[in-house]
């Protein structure tokens, strides 16, 4: 049967669905109403599913629907954000990667142990809120874009941020927050691809984030800045390219390669397709990975056309939504499809 590569409307869907457009494929978005009018715009788009909410995904008539159309499901931070790792699980329809690595990404001890076991040096973890004793960056669970987070340098500073979150009915309990050494230096983010066709890892771009309202701090003078009330939050509102020094990318390399092989190790079938190891170089230039995403993230916007890394890599301009795409097409090729597919 004939593959149609589908998404949901929002996070990167447009560079997906234009990569798979470019790549031959047919495309398919499900998406909510009230969204229709921006989609409606981009003609590489074929299908629209309108939903009332994303969550309609677990409706049976949906997946019915997805699968007489032999859709492939490209999973992102939407979907993550939208719906538990047990109902991402409980999707009938066949998902591009490793559909089981999700919760790998949304639980925050499973995440540690897979950062540790990929031998990524990772901020201390710090369980109680007696222990603050230095700079520590306070999180909810979940992919919340960085929405919420506070930074305290004592028991008081949390108990402080902490009683504003559940002032603005963000938390109900102390337990729902996670606390981590703060790492000083840059935040970068890495994006990666993983082919199980060809054994080859791909570093496809780099970003960083333009978070409110950490990043505007800088613009208010010193002298004001204490006089501003509110505790600046990392909500991120965009994305900015970086290259990194050539001489960062054997490590880079290294990086993505330990996580490739602990991923295959501790998650069959490990991380086919996109992942991002997200961190702090710090004054080192050690790379201190706070986090990952165990499918595409939205910085790889950025490089609808190919990126400063991708262009050394493919002839084409290959955004990492093209390069999903890619792959899937030298899996049907190859009769290998159930390599990149769960
Ligand atoms: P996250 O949602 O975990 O990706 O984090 C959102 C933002 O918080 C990042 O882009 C960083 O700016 C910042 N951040 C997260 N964790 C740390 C950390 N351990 N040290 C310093 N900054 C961090």
């Amino acid at each position: 049967m004939q593959k149609i590569i589908g998404t949901l409307g929002s996070h990167c869907s447009l560079q997906v669905l234009k990569g798979a457009k470019d790549e031959g494929f047919k495309t398919l978005l499900i998406t909510e109403k009230k969204r229709y009018r921006v989609y409606q715009r981009f003609n590489f788009i074929d299908h629209i599913i309108l939903v009332d909410n994303f969550r309609d995904i677990l409706k049976s008539d949906i997946q019915k629907r997805l699968n007489q159309l032999g859709c492939i499901l490209i999973p992102h931070g939407t979907l993550v954000s939208t719906l538990t790792s047990d109902e991402i699980e409980s999707i009938n329809v066949p998902f591009f990667g490793n559909k089981f690595i999700l919760r790998w990404e949304a639980d925050r001890n499973l995440k540690q142990k897979l950062m540790v076991e990929s031998k990524l040096q990772v901020p201390r973890e710090i369980n109680s809120k007696s222990d603050i004793k230095d700079l520590c960056i306070v999180k909810l669970h979940g992919a919340a874009g960085g929405k919420g987070y506070f930074l305290a340098s004592d028991q008081n500073g949390f108990d402080e941020g902490f009683h504003k979150l559940l002032n603005d009915d963000v938390v109900t309990n102390e337990n729902e927050l996670y606390i981590q050494e703060y790492v000083k230096g840059v935040p970068v983010f890495l994006h990666f691809f993983y082919s199980p066709i060809s054994g080859e890892i791909e570093l496809m771009g780099v970003d960083r984030r333009y978070e409110s309202d950490i990043d505007g701090i800088s613009r208010i003078p010193s002298k004001h800045q204490l006089n501003v009330a509110t505790e600046p939050t990392y909500n991120v509102v965009g994305n900015i390219p970086l290259v990194l020094r050539e001489s960062l990318l054997e490590g880079v390399y290294q990086m993505g390669e330990n996580f490739v092989e602990a991923s295959e190790r501790l998650v069959p079938p490990g991380i086919p397709g996109p992942f991002c190891l997200e961190g702090v170089y710090n004054r080192d230039a050690k790379f201190i990975t706070f986090e990952f995403s165990a499918r595409i993230v939205a910085g790889t916007n950025l490089y609808v056309s190919g990126s400063q890394y991708s262009d050394l890599l493919f002839k084409n301009n290959m955004s990492m939504g093209r390069r999903i795409a890619l792959e899937i097409r030298n899996a049907l090729n190859k009769r290998k499809l159930d390599k990149v597919l769960t």
